[in-house]
Parts: C-alpha cells; structure tokens; sequence
C-alpha cells in the first residue's frame, strides 16, 4: 500500500481510510486519535477518542467529563487495532501525556511526530525512538520552529536569568506569562531543579492543571493562588507570580509590586516578538524542537520520505531535499502554537 492510502490530509485533519480515523481531527468525528491535550489538537465532540490515560484525563479537566461518547486509553508503546489498522502510541515529550503515534497497515508504516520535542523536561516522559525493524516509511513532523535561525538556548541558563532578576529586584514581582498545559508545569519544575523552594504564586487559570501533574507525581513544591485577600501589594514584591499572558493586561496584574513582565516561550528568541509584548524579561523556554533538534530526529530516524505538517515547512522540506529524503508540506490547518 502507498503511504498516502494509508494516511492523507483532509479538511478535518489526518485521515486514515483502511481505519476510518482521524489523527488530531480539527472538527467533531466519528473516530479520533488524540496525540496530546492542547487544545488545538484536542478538541471535544468526537464520538470514539484513543489517547493516553492523561490526554483523556486532561481532555476531562478542560471540556467536562462527555467531552465524547467513548474514551479508549491507549497504553503506551503496545500495539492495538483500530478497525484493524495497527496503532502504538510512544512518548513525545511534549507535555505530560504526550504520544507519537506510529500507524502500521500491511506492511507501510507511518510515524506522526504530534507535537514534540528531545530536551530534558521534569514534567513529562521523554522523547522516544520507537523501535522498528527498518526504518519506517513515513515521518509526520511537526515544524513549528522549522527555520535555521530557531536555536533554543539551554534551559537553565533561562530559568538562571529569571532567578538573577528576582535577587537583583527584591522590591519588584516578576510575573511570568506561561501557557496553562505544560509550559506552567515545566517552568516551575525547572525552578525547582534550580534549587528555588519558596512559595510561587498562580493564577486561578493554572489551578487545575497543575494539581492534576501533581496527582500525576509531578513534584511542583509549594504552590498558593496569586490573590491578595487581607494583604497589601508589598506582599508579592520578591516573588515569582505565574499567570496567562492574557491576565497581564487586564486588573489582575495591577495588583501586584511593580511587576516585571516575563514571558516564557519558544517565540520569545523574536526580540520583535518580546517588545510587541511589553515583556521586559523575554524566557526562551519551548516545548517543541528547534531547527537542529527537528534535523537530528529525522537523520536518526531515517524515514523513506518527510511530510511536514504545521509550522514552517519549506525550509525543512528544502533540507530533506539537499539530504536525499522525499519531502513535502501537508498544508494542515487549524492548529496553532503561537502561545507555546
Ligand atoms: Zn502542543
Ligand atoms: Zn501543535
């Protein structure tokens, strides 16, 4: 069978016709597989949903427990039928729950990536190579950070700036703008690792899901609501308060000491981007590949031939050419990254 049988894009996202599937489907279907909670790859109203045990508990948490008719928990690296096209679901080290899903059918196999990326994260499994007998036919990457010019810098030289700020303005709260599923978590792993043990501060929004990734045996450390109740501003002046982004221009930011606008996110390496912001304290801290990262995973993996799926494709696509790999751009739409 030639790949695209076995896998194509439509409308409604990646569908498999041997299987009736769709991967990530953008609008409600019969049957979905689910690679990771974001809301953009997973969405409610679908009829039949395989996911890993969290992507359907977060699923859960966001759209309510009917969030559709029929959950399958999906085990990870097992191999199961669905309408009897095979299907295993393997770590992506995204964000807690996170899978790839390899999708195999008399003999073509097809890898989709999801969203994914190879460094260190506290809050999640890691990244991993699924083991096949040859390398596999098809590779579906994600390209959000496809471009040369995207190098993400080490972590912890990030997580070491937020935390020389904060000595450097003990009279100011640093607010940190960070998307509510995974990048709150791993930001506050990442300053736990870095040895920070005081109290830090969330907004209401980040609630849920961080007490899920500590049910999970996420260890967050101390963690209380960002809300003044009988106190004064001066009690978050020091501190490290985490909100969305979209809280810092509403009242809720005034409340704190003369805030120090941080954001954490992999667009933040675009000063354009920072400054459009108003953030003072840009944090390149991304939960996707960047350019070497995305290179490194399809050198190791070896795929027949490349399909690029959101993101930046042509420059990816480009250096497939230049290694001998088939390459081409899926055009997916409706997924988005800007905020992760
Ligand atoms: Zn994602
Ligand atoms: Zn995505």
């Amino acid at each position: 069978m030639i790949a695209e049988h076995l896998l194509h894009p439509t409308r409604k996202g990646l569908y498999c016709p041997p299987g009736d599937f769709y991967i990530d489907p953008v609008s409600p279907v019969e049957r979905a597989l689910v690679t990771h909670g974001h809301a953009d790859h997973a969405r409610s109203g679908h009829h039949h949903v395989w996911a890993t045990r969290q992507t359907l508990d977060i699923m859960a948490l966001r759209y309510g427990e009917d969030f559709c008719k029929v959950p399958h928990e999906m085990p990870l690296r097992e191999r199961y039928a669905v309408n009897g096209v095979g299907v295993e679901f393997w770590p992506a080290g995204h964000i807690l729950g996170s899978a790839q899903i390899l999708v195999s059918y008399q003999g073509t196999r097809v890898l989709v990536s999801g969203d994914y990326k190879r460094r260190h994260d506290p809050t999640c499994m890691p990244f991993e190579f699924v083991p096949t007998p040859e390398p596999v036919d098809v590779f579906i990457t994600e390209a959000t950070f496809a471009l040369p010019v995207f190098r993400h810098t080490d972590d912890h030289e990030q997580i070491t700036n937020l935390l020389n700020s904060v000595s450097q303005f003990p009279d100011r709260t640093h607010l940190v703008g960070v998307y509510a599923l995974g990048k709150a978590q791993r930001v506050i792993g990442l300053l736990r690792q870095a040895g920070y043990s005081e109290t830090i501060y969330i907004h209401g929004a980040l609630k849920t899901l961080c007490d899920y990734y500590v049910s999970q045996g996420v260890e967050l450390g101390s963690l209380q609501p960002a809300t003044l109740e009988n106190g004064k501003k001066a009690d978050f002046a020091g501190k490290i308060v985490l909100g969305p982004p979209s809280a810092f221009t509403d009242k809720w930011s005034r409340r704190f000491a003369n805030p120090l606008i941080c954001f954490a996110s992999g667009w933040m390496q675009i000063r354009q981007r920072a400054k459009q912001r108003g953030v003072e304290l840009p944090l390149i801290l991304s939960d996707h590949c960047d350019w070497d990262e995305l290179l490194d995973t399809i050198a190791q993996l070896q795929p027949r031939e490349v399909w690029v799926t959101h993101g930046r494709d042509d420059a990816l696509v480009h250096w497939c050419g230049l290694n001998q790999i088939r390459a081409k751009p899926l055009n997916l739409v409706g997924y988005e990254d800007q905020n992760q």
